[in-house]
């Protein structure tokens, strides 16, 4: 056996129940398979062994009292996953599916995607099982606080920086950092997706969905086509796919519908993203409530937003929402690009389809990793003691997007297979993170 499959044969018998953690492994470590093997040099340092074993990870109780004067516990997690390029970065999220095994997930995808935007950041996620929604403004400060005097005696603007994910957004970011000053008298950028009065960067919210399509935009462009006149459909409704959606509609594409975890909108004549924006941002309200606003879309309950027809589809919700069936649907109706906004959106089996079918499919930690690209332009920024303009934070997230673009394009077909962008972006990953590590001895 293979030095890449052995190890990845004990990946999986280490850490049986995290199935999400597997799913990761098993995609990068097959396509890494011929890369790594063909290099005695990584075997010999032990690179793949020490490279999906975090560096260190961090569980904790968060106890904090609800509206009705009740006690609260949740679980509370950090996985520092590594730090071989710079420090661990990388969001929180709230959600109430997660567990250890999708943060590991998370986290050891973060390493790659934070080697591809060029900057100095290592890999690391963290997050809890606690649920925002429906929660008051007060619960949710008494939330985060609790989590912060746990969470900030292992963080720091040097060794951690995390940032938001499902569930964390401007509001929990406040919170925490909020926290964190108080109990260690630093005003130091410890987190990123600040708000603007204290730190944060102009295009941090907008990053991770703009990002994604300036790299899908490049992506046709190279292959004589634009994004321009296109019909995209569009998962999620929340940050990534709010903005994603905005900047396809300023590049002249059509976004035809969005979703949450009830179900989908499809409005045939183009998403009226303002009152998207309204119900989501403001109003954090339910994308049903769409209907308000255009009585002529039609919203249908659960899942099912692949099956509409389009040209290109952007899965921004959240891991395997997007599976082979719904794969072969967007293959048969013509669909001929695929960009992961969210993380592992598509299932492994979905990609194959995608990958046979010679769709240009761009994976998450390329695709959306202008959001992290940008967090790291905000510690730059805050380092400096200064803050760019708008423009400049998204002209430089534009750069970096058409590299990434370059990067795993050259990848690729260094090793034979122009157009697969799943090999080109674990490969170029992989080599800047390996090679640090070499020259940073067995630790
Ligand atoms: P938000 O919380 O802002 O939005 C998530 C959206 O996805 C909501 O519309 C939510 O619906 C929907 N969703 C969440 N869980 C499910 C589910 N189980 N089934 C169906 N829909 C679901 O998160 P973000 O937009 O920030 O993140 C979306 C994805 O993008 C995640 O995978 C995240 O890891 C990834 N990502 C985010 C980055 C960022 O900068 N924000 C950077 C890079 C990646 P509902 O409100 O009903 O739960």
């Amino acid at each position: 056996m293979s030095y890449t499959m052995e190890v990845l044969e004990t990946a999986l018998a280490k850490n049986q129940n995290e199935p999400e953690f597997q799913q990761a492994v098993t995609e990068i470590l097959t396509t890494l398979q011929s890369y790594v093997d063909s290099r005695p040099e990584y075997q010999k340092e032990g690179v793949l062994e020490r490279l999906i074993e975090p560096e260190r990870t961090i569980i904790f109780r968060v106890p904090w009292v609800d509206d009705a004067g009740k006690v609260q516990v949740n679980k509370g997690y950090r996985v520092q996953f590594n730090s071989a390029i710079g420090p661990y970065k990388g969001g929180i999220r709230f959600h109430p599916s997660v567990s250890i095994s999708i943060i590991k997930f998370l986290g050891f995808e973060q390493i790659f995607k934070n080697s591809l935007t060029g900057q100095p950041i290592g890999g690391g996620k963290g997050g809890s099982d606690f649920d925002p929604k429906g929660k008051s403004d007060r619960e949710v400060m008494a939330f985060c606080q609790s989590f912060i005097t746990e969470l900030y005696r292992h963080i720091s603007a040097d060794n951690d920086v995390p940032a938001g994910d499902i569930g964390v957004g401007g509001r929990e970011i406040g919170y925490m950092f909020g926290q964190y000053k108080r109990i260690k008298n630093s005003s130091e950028g410890v987190f990123t997706g600040k708000g603007l009065s204290y730190g944060g960067s102009l295009a941090r919210t907008e990053a991770t969905g703009f990002g994604l399509v300036y790299l899908m935009d490049e992506l046709l462009k190279q292959h004589g086509n634009t994004i321009e006149g296109k019909t995209i459909v569009v998962s999620g409704a929340g940050n990534v796919a709010i903005y994603a959606t905005q900047k396809a509609q300023q590049l002249g594409a059509k976004v035809v519908a969005m979703s949450d975890s009830n179900g989908y909108i499809y409005d045939p004549e183009g998403i009226d993203l303002a009152a998207v924006k309204e119900i989501k941002e403001v109003k954090r309200g339910r994308i049903k409530e769409y209907l308000e606003y255009r009585p002529n879309a039609q919203y249908t309950e659960g899942k099912g937003i692949w099956n509409i027809k389009c040209d290109i589809a952007l899965p921004c919700a959240t891991q395997n929402e997007l599976n082979k069936e719904d794969a072969e649907v967007l293959v048969k109706n013509g669909c001929f690009a695929v960009g992961e906004g969210a993380n592992m959106p598509s299932t492994l089996e979905a990609t194959e389809v995608f990958l046979e079918n010679k769709i240009f499919f761009a994976p998450g930690k390329a695709a959306n990793a202008g959001g992290v690209a940008t967090s790291a332009l905000e510690m730059s920024q805050n380092s400096m003691r200064t803050s760019w303009s708008f423009d400049e934070v998204d002209r430089r997230l534009k750069e970096i997007m058409i590299n990434i673009y370059n990067n795993i394009s050259s990848a690729a077909k260094e090793v034979g297979a122009e157009d697969n962008f799943v090999v080109g972006a674990n490969i170029a990953g992989f080599k800047r993170v390996a090679d640090a590590m070499m020259l940073q001895g067995i630790v």
